[in-house]
């Protein structure tokens, strides 16, 4: 669907949990260290719980924040543990639907709520006696999208020895490098399978274990969460301070795709934006537009870096030192675009962007 050129910007931080799981903290500081961060939503998805009555508009002066109530499901009976979903605005319980992951997706389909899955790639940590919670039922159908960036399992991925858990917590920001090689080939094959999938960045907010010994105390905040690897909307509308009005515009916008994640703590991403002109008009990330008569990709970035475009799994353009990229073609194809950034010594991820959908 075309939108408008006008699109506001969202900065939303989603996949956490309190204390109704397992987090350290409540609903309500999760909105007070959200307002303290300056982003606009948060979406809180306990484990197998959905929590009914935190989700409102919090304020604090003139800042305010929208705080949603999802669910993180997986069946707790399956061995070995995989398989987790976010649930997103479907608005009642569905955990008990977790032992047949087509029908917990036709659930929330059917409550009109959003389904993504959650960490496809999560490695184990042999140190810590992690296991590996990856999903693996991946003949599901129905779905909405996939976590592409999970701030926990990169995490997770570090640990190789307690010296690195230790160095890790210490210096949360050296965590991120971007989304695991493996998840991005993992969508880019289903993207070419002719699917729909929106990627969403998550920060898996919550307390590791005690048995993670005394990394457990020191692990970073959500306010630093917050500031990391959020998902950021385009949507036609400022919020308004409507609950029901704010929740429709934000689940819309993650359900058509109109998103890029973002790793906003080496510098902010507000402002990425990745269109592409068509004969009918101006498409957004998310959106599907015609080929005939050509289409001019525009990319503008908040600083000049590293940008790619990539059609298809496939660098197709690669600018360095740029801030303003534009790119002509009338080749069908999946477009979409990666924005790297040197920061404490390394090139890391700083922008994955959602797919345009040239036919
Ligand atoms: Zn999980
Ligand atoms: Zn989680």
């Amino acid at each position: 669907m075309l939108a408008s050129n006008s699109m506001q910007e969202l900065t939303i931080n989603l996949h956490m949990h309190t204390r109704f799981s397992d987090g350290h903290v409540t609903h309500d500081e999760i909105a007070q260290a959200a307002l303290a961060a300056g982003i606009d939503v948060v979406i809180v998805t306990d484990h197998n719980v959905w929590v009914n009555g935190p989700e409102k508009h919090y304020k604090d002066g003139d800042k305010r924040v929208l705080l949603l109530v999802g669910e993180e499901i997986h069946d707790q009976t399956r061995e070995p543990q995989k398989n987790h979903m976010l649930v997103f605005g479907a608005g009642r319980e569905l955990s008990t639907l977790a032992y047949d992951p087509n029908r917990l997706i036709d659930g929330v389909r059917q409550a009109g709520g959003l389904a993504f899955i959650a960490h496809p790639v999560d490695p184990p940590s042999k140190t810590f006696g992690e296991p590996d919670i990856s999903w693996v039922n991946w003949d599901v159908q129905g779905y909405h999208g996939i976590e592409l960036w999970n701030g926990m399992s990169e995490f997770k991925s570090l640990l190789k020895s307690k010296l690195h858990a230790a160095y890790y917590a210490f210096n949360p920001r050296r965590i991120a490098h971007g989304p695991f090689p493996q998840t991005l080939r993992l969508w880019d094959d289903l993207l070419a399978e002719g699917r729909r999938v929106v990627a969403v960045g998550g920060s898996d907010a919550h307390a590791l274990p005690g048995r993670m010994g005394p990394v457990k105390r020191t692990l970073f905040p959500y306010t630093f969460h917050f500031k990391s690897i959020n998902t950021h909307l385009l949507v036609p509308q400022p919020l308004s301070g409507d609950l029901f009005e704010d929740r429709r515009l934000v689940l819309e916008a993650l359900r058509q795709g109109h998103a890029f994640i973002g790793y906003d703590l080496p510098a902010p991403t507000q402002g990425f934006r990745f269109t592409a002109q068509g004969k009918e008009g101006i498409s957004h990330m998310g959106d599907e537009l015609c080929s005939q008569g050509g289409v001019t990709f525009q990319i503008r970035l908040p600083r000049r870096t590293e940008c790619r475009l990539i059609k298809d799994g496939k660098p197709v353009k690669v600018w360095t030192r740029r801030d303003t990229c534009t790119y002509i073609t009338s080749e069908p194809g999946v477009y979409r675009v990666e924005v790297y950034i040197h920061y404490l010594g390394y090139r890391r991820g700083w922008i994955f962007s959602n797919p345009i959908y040239v036919i």
